[in-house]
């Protein structure tokens, strides 16, 4: 053994050797190349730290393939790998590994040659490094790596400005720690899972100061030589400004600008939801149509400016009059329409009946101070086992809401689930 120590010893190429990643063991050649002190400084140290970034993978993957048994203790087909010495120089050095024994464990043998000063390679390494440099300090995306386990390796600069962290701060703490809840990766782990890749999956993260970012990740997943699954790889980067474009545009879509109460298409879309839900629970589910009386003589005498007023006014009183749960819509002019989940026939009249109290209540004035009221009528529909879709619940509604108004306004009519209005 010690023979054969001192012939590694005086070899000219740089040896290695390591177990599970750990160097036990490194020659002068070796402790030359890296540019440390003594070979004393190599052990206890992870071989991969001396690896360059884009070359780390192709590096674990060959050294874990050397150590497989259906390997029968071959060595690698040689290989290049940029090196990063202690010193922080860039070598390319060629290396071979072959599975040893080292004091009765097994270890790896790395030999490598250091090939940098060939000058062609030495050219084409320098420009090499540079590009990606330069391309990886001005990404505006995050470049991120996971192991297995979804614990960050290596994150690029970029994170800085997204997230506000330093990268050494985020590497070896989970992915998940950077989501609001370390569930909502769940879904983006599912989908890596299946298909092995995602591209512009949505997420969120939290940064520094403790706001919340969209984002948008495209990534795919790593494996080992042996095909297990070893991690993901990929980036990510700040949507939150077309984020919040998109729902400004979707907000502008669904909402009517006068009342900011949802229009007409996002009501009967909400309410067609709703009601499907009803139906499959079997819940009780309500719905008020809601008309203002006689709202053409309050824009031939006030003016249609005053009448928007109203509108907007006697919005905010229907509103205050809901739960959250509650929706309800400007299904156009001076038409409204309630919607009341898991609300029985009783109640639906209760509250039917503040409303229209508390529009009759509320003092308008217009713009000459002159004071005046409105009033509004309604019809009361509720779910019946016989409906074939909301259509049968809101053509209800609506003929209660005719019988209030032929029965003289202010006043609430309600359909009965079988029958004629009452
Ligand atoms: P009724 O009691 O039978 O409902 O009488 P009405 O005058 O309210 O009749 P109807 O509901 O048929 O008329 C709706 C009127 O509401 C017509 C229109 O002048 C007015 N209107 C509709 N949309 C708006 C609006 O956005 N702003 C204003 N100011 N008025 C509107
Ligand atoms: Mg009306
Ligand atoms: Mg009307």
């Amino acid at each position: 053994m010690s023979d054969q120590l001192d012939l590694l010893h005086a070899l000219p190429g740089a040896v290695l050797i390591t177990q599970e990643g750990t160097i036990q063991y490194a020659n002068a050649a070796a402790v030359a190349l890296l540019e440390v002190e003594s070979a004393e400084c190599l052990i206890g140290r992870q071989s991969g730290e001396f690896v360059h970034l884009v070359d780390q993978i192709r590096s674990t993957q060959r050294i874990q393939q050397v150590a497989d048994p259906d390997q029968d203790g071959r060595p690698n087909k040689s290989s290049e790998f940029r090196i990063c010495t202690a010193k922080g120089h860039l070598r390319m050095v060629l290396i071979s590994s072959v599975a040893v024994e080292w004091h009765g464990k097994p270890a790896v043998l790395m030999c490598g040659l250091d090939m940098t000063h060939q000058s062609e390679i030495q050219a084409q390494l320098r420009e090499s490094e540079q590009n990606f440099r330069r391309l990886f300090e001005n990404m505006q995306d995050v470049y991120y790596r996971t192991d297995a386990n979804g614990v960050v390796q290596h994150v690029g600069p970029g994170v800085r400005r997204v997230l506000g962290y330093e990268p050494h701060e985020i590497e070896g703490r989970t992915a998940e720690s950077y989501y609001p809840q370390s569930k909502d990766r769940d879904a983006f782990k599912a989908a890596i899972q299946q298909t092995g890749e995602v591209s512009d999956f949505p997420g969120q993260m939290v940064r520094r100061d403790g706001s919340v970012i969209d984002i948008s990740i495209s990534s795919h997943a790593l494996y080992d030589h042996a095909g297990n699954f070893a991690g993901v790889e990929g980036i990510y980067r700040d949507v939150t400004q077309r984020k919040n474009l998109e729902r400004e545009l979707h907000r502008l879509a669904t909402t009517d600008m006068l009342t900011g109460m949802a229009n007409r298409r996002a009501f009967l879309e909400a309410a067609t939801q709703v009601y499907e839900k009803a139906r499959a629970d079997g819940a009780p589910f309500a719905l008020l149509m809601l008309d203002l009386d006689h709202f053409k003589t309050i824009n031939d005498e006030l003016g249609h400016l005053e009448g928007d007023r109203a509108l907007a006014e006697f919005a905010h009183v229907v509103k205050a009059q809901l739960r959250a749960t509650d929706v309800v819509g400007r299904l156009g002019g001076e038409e409204f329409c309630v919607l009341l989940p898991l609300t029985a026939h009783d109640q639906a009249i209760e509250i039917a009946t503040r409303i229209m109290h508390g529009v009759a209540c509320t003092p308008l004035t217009d713009e000459t101070g002159r004071p005046y009221r409105i009033t509004v009528s309604v019809g009361v529909g509720t779910i019946s086992p016989h409906d074939r879709s909301l259509r049968d619940v809101l053509d209800r509604a609506d003929q209660a809401l005719y019988l209030a108004k032929n029965r003289g306004r202010n006043q609430i009519a309600i359909a009965p689930v079988d029958g004629s209005p009452k």
